[in-house]
C-alpha cells in the first residue's frame, strides 16, 4: 500500500490524503480521504491552484470526514478536473457540505473580482459534487471494491463528523479527520480507536491542553455580565457549524438558569442561521448535557431576545439596537464575512469586548488581533484595537494534547506501527511528535507536501 500526503502538511489547512491499496484480485485502487481547501490567503496566486499532486481521474472515490472547507473546499475542484468516482461522507454532512461550499464559493468569486483572477472551480461542478455524492450511517461497512472495507466513526468535531477507518491488505489505517474537544455540550464524545497499524492523525492543538469545561461557561458569564454592566457590546467571531450551536445552547442554558437580563443577540450570519436549521433536524446525532423545555419561544438553539439576521437590511438595523448587545457572527478567524462591519464600528472603544473562541489561523485578522496587535487593517480602513480582547480555548472544536494521545491510544493495547502528524502548525506537529513518541515509543512522522510512504 501507498499513502501520500496533499495538503495540511504546511499548516492546519488543506486536508487531502491519497491511499492507494490492493483489491483482493491485485488491482491497484486509489482511494482519497478528504479534499480540503488552503485558507487564510487571497484567491491570487493561492495554494488551491496548484495542482494535487495526483491525477484526479485515478481516483476511484473519495471520502469526507466533515463539512469543514479545510476538510471538503478542493472537491469541486476535484471533480473539474475529471474526477468522477462516488463521494461518501455522513447524512448530516451532505446538508452541512453544501452550506460551505456554496459559502466558499461565494467568497471566492468575490475575491476574484478584486483581483481579476479566475475562480477556482464553477458552480456547476459544485452541484455535479453532488450528484456523486452517497450519504452513510456511522459504522455501516462500506466495500467499494472487494477486500477494501471503509467505515465512519463518530469523531465528535462537529454534528456528523468523523474519523475513517479502511481494512486493506490486512492492515487497519485510520484518518482522523478531525478529533473533538472533551465535553462538548452538544455533541456524543470521541469514539475510541480499538486496533490499528496506521494513523494519519491531526495536531491542531496537540501543543496544548485545554482549560475545563466548567471554566468555558465561567468565563462566557463572565463576558455576558462584563457587557450588560459596562452597557457595552459583546462580539464573538463564530464558525458557523458547531461553535455557533454550542455557543446557542450555552447562552440558552445561562439565560434561563444563571442570569436575569434581557440582552439583546444577534445570530448575524446567514451560514450560520442555516447550519442552526441543520442541527435541528439531525437533533438525534447530538447529546445534550441537560435537557432544555421546548417552549413557544425556546428549542435548544433558540431563546428569547435572540434575532436571527438573516438578509443584509435586517443585519444593518443591528448597528441601531443600543447597548448592551451580544453579536455573533463570522467568520470564525476574522477573515471575511459580517463580523468585519462589527469590527470597524466596534473594535475602537475599550468598553467593548471581542471573544475568541476557535483556533486562528495565520495571516488571518483574527490571528494578529489575537497576538495582540495595536491596530489592523479591515477593508482598506485602519481599525485600532482598543476592546477587550479574551479567548476561551476550551470552545474548540478541537481536541487538545491529552485527548488526541488518549484518542490514539487503542483500547486493545496494540499501539500503532506508525503515526502520520498532519493538520498542524510546525511547532505544535514537533511538540505533539515528541509527546507521543515517548508516551508510546512508536514511530511518529511528520511527512512533507506530496510525501509518498509505503506501508
Ligand atoms: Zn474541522
Amino acid at each position: 500500500m501507498k499513502l501520500s500526503f496533499h495538503g495540511s502538511v504546511r499548516g492546519v489547512t488543506g486536508s487531502c490524503h491519497l491511499l492507494k491499496a490492493k483489491d483482493v484480485d491485485g488491482h491497484e485502487r486509489q482511494l482519497l480521504f478528504d479534499c480540503g481547501m488552503y485558507q487564510g490567503e487571497q484567491m491570487c496566486g493561492s495554494k488551491n491552484k496548484e495542482e494535487f499532486g495526483f491525477d484526479p481521474m485515478d481516483i476511484n472515490h473519495l471520502f469526507i470526514t466533515h463539512p469543514h472547507a479545510d476538510h471538503t473546499g478542493r472537491t469541486p475542484k476535484l471533480v473539474k478536473e475529471g474526477f468522477r468516482g462516488k463521494i461518501y461522507m455522513t447524512e448530516p454532512c451532505v446538508g452541512l457540505s453544501k452550506l460551505v461550499l456554496e459559502d466558499a464559493h461565494h467568497i471566492m468569486v468575490e475575491d476574484s473580482k478584486k483581483c481579476g483572477s479566475s475562480v477556482l472551480y464553477e458552480l456547476v461542478d459544485l452541484m455535479t459534487a453532488f450528484d456523486q455524492v452517497e450519504g452513510v450511517g456511522y459504522h455501516e461497512e462500506i466495500e467499494p471494491f472487494p477486500g477494501i472495507k471503509v467505515m465512519f466513526h463518530d469523531a465528535g468535531h462537529v454534528l456528523g463528523s468523523a474519523f475513517i477507518s479502511v481494512k486493506a491488505e490486512g492492515k487497519t489505517i485510520i484518518f482522523s479527520g478531525d478529533i473533538g474537544n472533551d465535553n462538548v455540550p452538544i455533541l456524543p464524545d470521541t469514539e475510541q480507536i480499538h486496533s490499528a497499524d496506521y494513523v494519519v492523525c491531526e495536531s491542531t492543538y496537540g501543543h496544548r491542553v485545554h482549560e475545563g469545561k466548567v471554566e468555558r461557561s465561567e468565563r462566557l458569564k463572565l463576558a455576558i455580565e462584563e457587557t450588560i454592566k459596562n452597557k457595552s457590546v459583546l462580539m464573538i467571531p463564530a464558525f458557523s457549524i458547531e461553535r455557533t450551536q454550542e455557543l446557542l445552547y450555552e447562552i440558552n442554558l445561562l439565560l434561563k438558569n444563571e442570569l436575569k437580563t434581557n440582552i439583546q443577540i444577534y445570530l448575524d450570519s446567514p451560514m450560520a442561521i442555516k447550519a442552526t436549521e441543520l442541527y435541528r433536524e439531525y437533533k438525534n446525532y447530538l447529546r445534550f448535557d441537560a435537557p432544555i423545555l421546548e417552549e413557544k419561544d425556546r428549542d435548544f438553539f433558540s431563546f428569547p431576545g435572540l434575532h436571527e439576521t438573516l438578509d443584509v437590511q435586517s443585519s444593518k438595523q443591528i448597528n441601531y439596537s443600543p447597548p448592551p448587545k451580544i453579536i455573533i457572527a463570522g467568520s470564525g478567524m476574522m477573515s471575511g464575512g459580517r463580523i468585519m462591519h462589527h469590527l470597524i464600528r466596534y473594535l475602537g472603544d475599550p468598553k467593548n469586548q471581542l471573544l475568541i473562541i476557535g483556533y486562528q489561523a495565520r495571516g488571518t485578522t483574527g490571528r494578529k488581533i489575537y497576538e495582540g496587535a495595536k491596530k489592523v487593517k479591515i477593508f482598506r480602513e485602519e481599525v485600532h484595537v482598543n476592546a477587550k480582547i479574551t479567548a476561551i480555548g476550551a470552545f474548540s472544536a478541537h481536541g487538545d494534547m491529552d485527548k488526541l494521545t488518549r484518542w490514539i491510544s487503542p483500547k486493545d493495547g496494540k499501539t500503532p506501527e506508525k503515526i502520520f502528524l498532519v493538520h498542524g502548525d510546525p511547532e505544535s506537529k514537533e511538540v505533539f511528535a515528541t509527546h507521543l513518541r515517548h508516551k508510546l515509543r512508536t514511530d511518529v512522522v511528520i511527512p512533507g507536501h506530496h510525501d509518498v510512504f509505503e506501508l
